[in-house]
């Protein structure tokens, strides 16, 4: 079941790239397919890649533009759909599939690639100018294995194209953040805009302390790149990454569809305002 939700965007000051005013609309899938989608995760790195790639299937990406990409390094590949466009410009979304021993790895990062499909779907409903290329990345707790081999096979052709790389990692633990200081400033400043305009919460809270992500892999190659979580100082007490209780009673699921709803309008919404300097 599904809600169409028509977001209007008006009187966007001059200046920032967006225009005077706009309409979009978007189609959320609805919250039980969410969490449904999130309820798959168990299982080794492989099962997880075997379900990511069914989760594609089901939401619409047939088997022409849904393909496992042999990564150098890892056991298990790359999982990639792609969203053709009506220009040669692409967008980027990504999220880690993989996840460490300990715990279920719910958090992180299935929370993160389990959405990927279900953005396909939202993204998919009606024309789009830019190329999506949804990507669950692998072996992103060995050193981003995964999205480092992707970056660095993409031609300098594919690298100029490329407007924009989302990344999510480390969903639902609460409302939507941006490790704003390694993201790009106009992105994450867009990402804060439509959030205000949808009346959700996002802030930029920076996680240093855990490590890195996949996008720093992009950011390396100078896409524009923007990394979504859900640490807070809190949630980073608490100790959940990496450990035994990250499973999925971690997740906020009111939290954790909001941050879906926001980056899936998120996704529509760049497709009119993506632009590289
Ligand atoms: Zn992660």
């Amino acid at each position: 079941m599904c809600s169409l939700a028509t977001i209007l965007l008006a009187l966007v000051p001059r200046g920032d790239g967006i225009p005077d005013s706009f309409r979009f609309r978007y189609t959320p899938v609805s919250r039980s397919v969410i969490e449904a989608r999130l309820g798959k995760y168990k299982g080794n790195d492989q099962q997880r890649e075997a379900a990511l790639k069914q989760l594609f299937a089901e939401a619409g990406c047939d088997d022409q533009h849904l393909s496992e990409q042999p990564v150098k390094g890892s056991k298990l590949p790359n999982v990639i759909c792609v969203l053709p466009g009506s220009s040669d410009k692409v967008i980027i979304v990504g999220a880690h599939f993989d996840h460490v021993s300990d715990g279920d790895g719910v958090v992180d990062n299935w929370s993160g690639a389990s959405l990927l499909p279900s953005l396909y779907q939202t993204t998919k409903t009606d024309p789009r100018k830019h190329t999506y290329i949804f990507i669950g990345f692998t072996d992103e707790e060995k050193g981003e294995v995964g999205s480092r081999f992707y970056a660095q096979q993409m031609t300098n052709e594919q690298v100029s194209a490329t407007e924009a790389m989302v990344n999510m990692d480390t969903l639902g633990l609460a409302s939507t953040e941006v490790w704003a200081s390694h993201s790009d400033k106009q992105l994450t400043g867009l990402l804060a805009y439509l959030a205000k305009q949808m009346n959700l919460p996002v802030t930029g809270v920076n996680a240093e302390r855990i490590g890195s992500t996949d996008s720093v892999q992009f950011s390396d190659r100078k896409i524009p790149s923007i990394t979504i979580h859900s640490l807070t100082q809190d949630t980073y007490n608490a100790r959940i990454l990496h450990s035994r209780k990250d499973k999925l009673s971690a997740i906020n699921l009111d939290n954790y569809y909001e941050t879906y709803k926001l980056v899936a309008a998120y996704l529509v919404f760049l497709d009119q305002t993506a632009k590289r300097e």
